[in-house]
């Protein structure tokens, strides 16, 4: 799988691993899914996928569902993830939970 940028948004990435399939299953031996952010024009991001990535990709989704059916709910923030979440700054911390403690940054020092 071709990708234009190194790291992903866990969120994005499985949402392109679904879109990647539902092609791949159609019969089409290769195909490209591309996101346009409405807040972000200039930033497109598309990943180019050919039916030789169709066993990573089921593998990489059975692993989500597997983790889903053993009741692991582990929050990944992220920019893409929170972008429209209504808890984000006023309960939840969003992806600043991502930001190392202080205290971290401290003990890292020592
Ligand atoms: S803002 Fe918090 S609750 Fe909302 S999606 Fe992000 S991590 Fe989850």
């Amino acid at each position: 799988m071709a990708q234009d940028r190194p790291r992903r948004d866990p969120l994005e990435r499985r949402t392109t691993s679904v879109l990647a399939l539902a092609c791949l299953r159609t019969g089409a031996e290769e195909g490209e899914v591309v996101y346009h952010f409405l807040e972000r024009p200039e930033a497109v991001v598309s990943t180019r996928f050919t039916v030789a990535d169709t066993e990573a990709l089921e593998a990489e989704l059975s692993a989500a569902i597997a983790r889903i059916n053993e009741g692991q709910f582990r929050p990944t923030p992220s920019e893409f993830t929170c972008s429209g979440c209504p808890a984000r700054d006023r309960v939840c911390a969003g992806p600043r939970l991502l930001a190392p403690e202080p205290m971290d940054e401290y003990a890292e020092a020592y």
